[in-house]
């Protein structure tokens, strides 16, 4: 018997979507390295533990083996560390692999990669999914977002599946969607990630305003509960049960140092924004905020350095779930505007609102918010201009001024409320400043300046001395 998909690397994901593979009737092989006294048996030792793989899975740590056991054309899903790992493991397959065989990459590649290894496979007549995954070990398991993207014609011989484990959207449809040619796919999953970065910061600037206002984290998590019933989301809910979880009789959460980690997606989101020219300020602002988080010895000395204001900070709730819900809006509108802007720029015509869609379940991202995006992107390819987020934001603009000037005032740092609040006074601006930057980069660089009225457009230099 042949197994109809192999899954290579048993870490994390790789284990919960065999299990979810097996769950969904799928008869899959299963694949570790075997390195000498450290991973033995790892597919093996993993299969006897599940009981739903004792029929539907064949675990193999001998490559060649492991791909015999596939039928063809071999379909082959990398679940190893982004980087490094994937390209010794394309290696390693390499010469056991046949023509149309099919590598699935579900990790978090760069896209970059992700279209080289599309171009050196088709090369050798093999073909190159990259796929970018998101819901975590138990999304994994029991149904996450998948986003696939590389050639159509392969993705037609995977699409059933990956449909199949995907998590259901509200109307009982996948939670998986071609996304287009090349990287697309991890370039959506590195965007889905960005926005991710920003949601998770709002939360924990929320949380430093309500502690400041000497909150408890018992009523943290009943006001972040009270938000639920109109903002819910799958991280307000972690958030809502991240507060309450005691070790012994403390609060977890105030044993946990203040370091925040990461594994790369934000910085790769952020030089993307870089290069791509799209005004996405709020994925930047949460990356710089987990690396300023990391600073934690200057931190420490500076606090002592430097005075802080002893005022009681004050903000109603209301006005704080406004600016919360303000900033969110700011945040999905950079995201998706920065997916279209990099989609048009390689032409690969992504669907905005089927992102958004598979986005609605399964992901880290899920949220009541995303699935009226999903509908609004359906007629649209921007928030800003559609209802009802313009009306949204104009009614939450003015508590999202008030929440940004008390925590400016009592110097607590709210980098990512700042930056969506900055951007739309910066987007609402018809006649801005940037006519001074033009005027000073002619005058040192000559690199001259258009001038208002001119329909010509033509390029104006200046001998600005004497
Ligand atoms: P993990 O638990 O660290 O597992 C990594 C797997 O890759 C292990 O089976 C490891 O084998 C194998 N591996 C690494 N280098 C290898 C090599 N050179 N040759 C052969 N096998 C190699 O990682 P994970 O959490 O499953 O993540 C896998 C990918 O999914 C990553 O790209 C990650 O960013 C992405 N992802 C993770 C999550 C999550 O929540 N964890 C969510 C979405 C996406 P050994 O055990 O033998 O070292």
């Amino acid at each position: 018997m042949k197994a109809e998909i192999g899954v290579l690397g048993m870490g994390v994901m790789g284990r919960s979507l065999s299990r979810n593979l097996a769950r969904n009737g799928f008869v899959v092989s299963i694949y570790n390295r075997h390195v000498d006294g450290v991973e033995e048996n790892v597919a093996r030792d993993f299969k006897a533990a599940h009981p739903e793989l004792a029929e539907a899975a064949m675990a193999y740590d001998d490559i060649s083996a492991f791909v015999q056991s596939l039928a063809i054309p071999r379909k082959i899903l990398l679940m190893v560390n982004a980087g490094p790992a994937v390209d010794a493991v394309m290696e390693d397959l390499s010469a056991h692999l046949e023509e149309n065989d099919i590598l699935i990459d579900a990790g978090n590649s760069h896209y970059q990669d992700t279209i080289r290894r599309i171009k050196t496979m088709k090369e050798r007549n093999l073909h190159f999914i990259g796929s970018g995954v998101s819901g975590g070990e138990k999304g994994a398991l029991i149904g996450p977002s998948i986003m696939p993207s590389g050639e159509y014609k392969a993705y037609q011989h995977i699409s059933r599946y990956l449909e199949a484990i995907a998590a259901k959207d509200s109307n009982n449809q996948p939670c998986c969607a071609y996304i287009g040619e090349q990287g697309s796919g991890h370039f959506v999953k590195m965007i889905h990630n960005g926005i991710e970065y920003a949601e998770m910061q709002l939360l924990a600037e929320c949380y430093s305003i309500l502690k400041a206002q000497k909150e408890s984290n018992e009523s943290i998590a009943n006001i972040f509960e009270q938000w639920m019933e109109d903002q819910g989301s799958y991280l307000l809910q972690i958030s809502v049960d991240i507060l309450r979880k005691k070790e012994g009789d403390a609060y977890l959460l105030d044993l946990i140092l203040d370091k925040a980690a990461n594994k790369g997606t934000g910085k790769w989101a952020t030089s993307t924004i870089a290069d791509s020219g799209e005004p996405a300020t709020m994925i930047p602002a949460a990356l710089f905020a987990r690396y300023l988080s990391s600073f934690k010895d200057q931190r420490t000395k500076a606090e002592a350095l430097f005075s802080s204001p002893k005022e009681y900070l004050s903000i109603l709730n209301d006005k704080l779930k406004e600016a919360y819900q303000f900033a969110r809006i700011i945040n999905h509108h950079q995201g998706f505007s920065l997916i279209k802007n990099v989609s048009d720029q390689n032409a690969w015509q992504v669907n905005l609102s089927e992102v958004a869609r598979i986005w609605t379940a399964g992901c880290i991202i899920k949220s009541d918010l995303m699935k009226d995006i999903s509908v609004t992107l359906n007629q649209a390819d921007n928030l800003l201009f559609n209802e009802p987020w313009c009306s949204q934001l104009s009614a939450t603009h003015s508590a999202t001024q008030q929440v940004v000037i008390k925590c400016m005032e009592n110097q607590l740092p709210i980098p990512c409320l700042t930056a969506a609040l900055n951007y739309f006074h910066g987007i609402k601006i018809g006649d801005g400043s940037a006519n001074l930057i033009q005027a000073q980069r002619d005058y040192f660089g000559a690199h001259t300046y258009k001038k208002k009225n001119d329909p010509s457009e033509r390029s104006y230099h200046t001998v600005w001395e004497g």
